[in-house]
């Protein structure tokens, strides 16, 4: 639970929604649209925290008797106030430890599927039950491309005619699994990626990472900072960085077994193969790299120079890229649900023919 102000990145988004705290032009259903781990529920926690706290509602309402029209910003303290949940009203404790009564997170009974039975229950029969203490009541669906149309359908009915004070907090990694019914009816928010000096200075200074992680972690996240902030804080981080190495310097001359297996064995980390694929594309990236440019200092995996220098060396850069493509390619098998082992064959088929 945290401020608007502790959300690295994400500005277009956190704008949007001081603003309508500001102006009290809240909308009843906002979609946040972003990458697993992006942050999504942060922010919506943030922004239910900040409709509920007392203070904040206090000032704005003194600030609106008044008549003042003058805009809000971060950090404009005169006349003006900043939109921030203070963290310590009574409203704002109840929230950060996720006890608030009009701050309600949908629950499932199914964990693959939010059935209609799961919106009924949590919102339709609900949503006429005044708030408790705010002008707000505000519901929070996670993982919303899980509703089965019956569900969202079921939603709709509350979105077409919502009560004044209600709030729906839509958040979805696949926004096209939505109705466009359901879409029309809400603000979107478009989560962007972070940019990387930015990753970079939040892993570095409040993660505390050492340079040579950060720039692996960065590579990895492509601007998202949970994803970051994941591998970067991970336990295992050296010890999934070595496989990989391992994987990368001998998969040429690697069984299919022995492939397959050390592919397996990634999930001890709790990281998934998907993202362990991305942490070897940085690897044949800088491979191209260093073979258009030999230049040594914008590596990723700047500390295995010699191995990749050597396997550069070996490499046509058709095949480089012919690889590039394989493990993307294996990347969609694998969410295509082809057979682990056949994907892993195939593509340690597409290493050894190039390299
Ligand atoms: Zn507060």
């Amino acid at each position: 639970m945290a401020k608007f102000s502790d959300i690295i990145g994400q500005e277009h988004i956190k704008e949007h929604l001081r603003n309508a705290i500001s102006t009290g032009k809240v909308n009843h259903a906002y979609i946040i649209n972003g990458e697993r781990d992006a942050g999504k529920e942060f922010i919506a926690e943030t922004f239910a925290m900040a409709l509920q706290c007392e203070r904040l509602n206090r000032d704005l309402d003194i600030y609106h008797e008044n008549g003042t029209q003058d805009s809000f910003s971060e950090g404009s303290k005169e006349p003006g106030i900043i939109i921030e949940p203070c963290m310590e009203c009574h409203a704002c404790k109840q929230a950060i430890t996720r006890n608030q009564p009009d701050i309600k997170t949908l629950i499932h009974e199914k964990p693959g599927t939010i059935g209609v039975e799961d919106v009924r229950n949590g919102i339709v029969s609900d949503v006429y039950v005044r708030p408790y203490s705010s002008k707000w009541k505000i519901y929070i669906i996670n993982e919303a491309e899980k509703m089965s149309v019956q569900a969202q359908n079921a939603l709709l009915k509350t979105l077409e005619e919502p009560p004044e004070y209600v709030v729906i907090l839509l958040l979805t990694s696949n926004i096209s699994m939505l109705l466009p019914t359901i879409i029309s009816r809400s603000t979107v928010l478009n989560m962007r990626p972070v940019e990387d000096s930015i990753v970079r200075r939040y892993l570095m200074e409040r993660v505390h990472v050492p340079d040579y992680q950060a720039d692996i972690c960065i590579a990895f996240a492509r601007g998202n900072i949970g994803r970051a902030k994941h591998l970067a804080t991970s336990e295992d981080f050296d010890n999934i960085k070595n496989e990989a190495v391992r994987v990368l310097k001998y998969a040429h001359e690697m069984e299919t077994d022995d492939f397959v297996e050390t592919m397996n064995r990634i999930s001890e980390y709790k990281m998934s193969v998907d993202e362990y694929l991305d942490i070897l594309l940085i690897w044949y990236r800088d491979m191209l790299l260093l073979k258009a440019t030999n230049d040594a200092g914008s590596l990723i995996f700047k500390e295995e120079i010699r191995a990749l220098r050597e396997r550069a060396g070996k490499c046509s850069y058709e095949g480089i890229e012919k690889i590039i493509e394989a493990i993307g390619k294996t990347k969609s098998r694998l969410k295509a649900n082809v057979n682990f082992e056949l994907a892993m064959e195939l593509l340690l088929l597409a290493i050894r023919e190039e390299s």
